[in-house]
């Protein structure tokens, strides 16, 4: 049974796509999109041998060896041409892995319409690399599965222009504010607060003072949203 996480970021994937898994590791979610029938074909990337192999593995034995290659590459580079690949999946990572995968491997996204990121933390840097690249943000899911909280957002070609808080909090799910939001940025408040108290009762450097204002003014974007 795929996790929770990952069949979140399979419900962003259209019917009749092809796609790229990357950094894929076991291959669980391509093979668990091809056993659907929801994709033609995909290709799963790893830049690892171990989880390359662990791939393979995977593919070979459910017998999808047809419909998915699983190719050793860093980041969008498992990508060619003429796979025409429609949807990549990057899923599993920080945000700032994603946005420097999406950042370096650009050019391999000539015939992608939609990226499904699922980042474990920091999804800020991803909504930035879309705006900067002309990608707009169409939907984003947040959930948690085993006291872990994930982000996905989803984003197809397109310009568009966030705010501040659209860019830290997702302007979808800003809106939505379920509880697994509400959780998340109460987690992240109190985080904060720690910092703040430790600071205090730490030395009064000007360096010190200078990163309690920092932390005072997001804990304050925060309680505000
Ligand atoms: N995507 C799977 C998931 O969400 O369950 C696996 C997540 S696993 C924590 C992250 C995987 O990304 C690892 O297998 C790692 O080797 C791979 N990875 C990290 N950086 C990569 C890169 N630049 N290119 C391809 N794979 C990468």
């Amino acid at each position: 049974e795929l996790s929770k996480r990952l069949r979140c970021v399979a419900s962003y994937v259209q019917e009749g796509v092809s796609m790229a898994d990357i950094g894929s590791d076991h291959a669980y979610l391509p093979c668990y999109l091809v056993e659907r029938n929801q994709i033609t074909h995909a290709v799963a990337g790893e830049v690892v041998k171990g989880p390359f192999e662990s791939a393979q593995r995977t593919v070979r034995e459910r017998g999808f060896s047809d419909k998915i290659e699983v190719r050793l590459a860093n980041g969008l580079q498992a990508i060619h041409k003429e796979d025409n690949i429609h949807t990549v999946t990057i899923a599993g990572m920080g945000g700032p892995l994603i946005a420097q995968i999406l950042e370096s491997g650009e050019k391999h996204l000539t015939t992608v319409e939609r990226i499904i990121a699922q980042p474990n933390i920091h999804a800020r840097p991803i909504r930035e690399w879309a705006v900067n690249k002309q990608w707009k943000i169409v939907n984003e899911a947040i959930m948690k599965e085993d006291g872990k909280i994930y982000e996905i957002v989803v984003l197809e070609r397109g310009r568009a222009t966030y705010d501040e808080d659209e860019l830290q909090f997702g302007p979808y799910l800003m809106r939505e504010k379920n509880d697994v939001f509400i959780e998340k940025w109460q987690r992240e408040a109190n985080a904060k607060r720690n910092i703040l108290q430790a600071l205090q009762k730490a030395q009064k450097t000007k360096d010190n003072e200078r990163r309690s204002e920092k932390i005072k003014q997001e804990l304050a974007n925060i309680e505000g949203v």
